[in-house]
């Protein structure tokens, strides 16, 4: 019996070797693999704990950042409203301070204003025609004698008012520069001038016809040192209706008021005799509204007029 089984081990041992073989390596990868395994599943345990702990650092960290954008936020909105209110405040202060210089500019203009007017002749802008009457004292305070390149005619000497001469003098200059030559034919005349000139005027053609183009003394423009006569060359040396054909007129017409200067006796005035020739000083303030609106001097009402005085040199 013994014998038997000895005979089938060794019988089926060449077979049972390997098979024995076989079943060591496979225990032995299996024991391996379990090990491998094991120590796969420690890693990921171990990286599992650390990502847990890296995202609750995270979570943390965010959170941190959260309330610090949130802290961030807060503070800048307070910036901001503390910005505001003072930009409030600065534009407070400007519109104060623009108020005071507003009051100081106001109140400087006013004292500019009567300053000038206190230096100003008020008998400069009165309507003399008939309607104002200026003494056989008044003469005007400084009077300019107009150089001869200026006159028609060198035998009599012509004067001016002396402030008001160097408009005149820029207005011959500028019509000179644009072809076209103006002579003064007779500016200032005193009083005592325009009683002699009117009586003989009177004697030539009657008093009725001298007195509609001819002021009484105390009546004329020219008294006051800002009117004048002018001329152009080619028309006989007369003022005449005529005059109003020349480019002197002309350019007088679009011209004058830049220079302060207005045609006192237009056609159909209720004056005088139309006068093309007769220019009087006005100021470019007064003269520049009379032309922008088409308007005579002599139908504005008297305080109208007078609110240009101040500024009759500007
Ligand atoms: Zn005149």
């Amino acid at each position: 019996m013994i014998n038997f089984e000895y005979q089938n081990i060794k019988r089926f041992l060449p077979n049972i070797i390997p098979a024995g073989i076989v079943l060591v390596f496979l225990g032995g990868f299996t024991a391996y693999g379990f090990v491998r395994i094991s120590s796969l599943n420690k890693n990921i345990g171990l990286l599992q704990t650390e990502l847990a702990s890296t995202t609750a650092l995270l979570s943390q960290n965010t959170t941190l950042l959260a309330q610090s954008i949130t802290d961030l936020r807060s503070q800048t909105v307070g910036l901001s409203n503390t910005l505001t209110s003072a930009q409030q405040n600065i534009d407070a202060v400007k519109t104060q301070v623009g108020g005071v210089e507003q009051t100081v500019g106001t109140i400087s203009g006013t004292v500019g204003n009567l300053q000038k007017l206190s230096m100003t002749d008020p008998e400069l802008l009165k309507k003399y025609s008939k309607v104002f009457f200026l003494n056989e004292n008044y003469v005007p305070a400084h009077l300019f004698n107009i150089p001869e390149d200026y006159l028609y005619s060198s035998l009599r000497s012509e004067q001016f008012l002396a402030e008001a001469w160097p408009f005149l003098k820029n207005l011959f200059d500028t019509a000179k520069a644009n072809g076209v030559t103006i002579y003064v034919k007779s500016a200032y005349r005193s009083f005592a001038e325009q009683q002699s000139l009117k009586s003989m005027y009177s004697v030539v053609y009657g008093a009725g016809t001298a007195n509609s183009f001819s002021a009484d003394q105390g009546y004329s423009e020219h008294q006051l040192g800002t009117a004048l006569d002018v001329i152009v060359p080619g028309i006989g040396g007369q003022l005449e209706e005529s005059f109003d054909k020349t480019a002197g007129f002309q350019w007088l017409v679009n011209n004058a008021y830049r220079f302060g200067f207005e045609l006192s006796y237009p056609k159909g005035n209720n004056y005088y005799v139309y006068e093309p020739w007769h220019w009087r000083f006005v100021g470019v303030k007064l003269a520049t509204y009379l032309h922008n609106n088409k308007l005579n001097f002599y139908d504005m009402d008297q305080r109208d007029i007078d609110t240009y005085l101040a500024n009759v040199f500007d």
